[in-house]
């Protein structure tokens, strides 16, 4: 699957990782779709979540209640974003607890706090393979930005 995603979408989750990380902190942000039109990307949502310069926890309130929405709207989470302070890669954290563990899900990981210039630039991508693991992928295999 290749999802489209809309420039201005990614344009606003680099601002909220900014806004919220201050140049300090890591940020999570969450790409989601209608279900109607699985490979579109129509909105970036920013969790409730606590942050330090190493790591974030999402509040599992928060987290119920948007999974009600999602149900309730037909959509769906296709990407988890969030920053690290240096270079973008996949945690042993990142791989213990994603947010879904579906095969095709995807992680997109931005270095620096997302203070670099808004793109793919040393940005990092993984997805769930078919034995539920996360394994890098070339950004542009996967996302098309729009
Ligand atoms: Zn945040």
């Amino acid at each position: 699957m290749r999802y489209r995603l809309p420039r201005d979408i990614l344009a606003q989750t680099f601002d909220l990782f900014r806004t919220c990380g201050r140049g300090r902190c890591e940020c999570q942000t969450l790409w989601v779709g209608p279900w109607s039109d699985p490979q579109r990307i129509t909105e970036v949502v920013h969790p409730l979540h606590s942050a330090s310069p190493v790591g974030f926890d999402v509040d599992s309130d928060w987290l119920s209640e948007f999974w009600t929405r999602l149900a309730k709207e037909e959509l769906g989470i296709r990407v988890q974003c969030h920053t690290h302070p240096g270079a973008a890669y996949h945690s042993a954290t990142d791989d213990a607890v994603p947010i879904l563990k579906t095969p095709g899900f995807l992680s997109f990981v931005v270095p620096r706090f997302a203070t670099g210039a808004i793109g793919f630039d040393g940005a990092f991508l993984a997805r769930v393979d078919d034995a539920g693991r996360f394994r890098e992928v070339p950004i542009t295999d996967h996302l098309e930005l729009v």
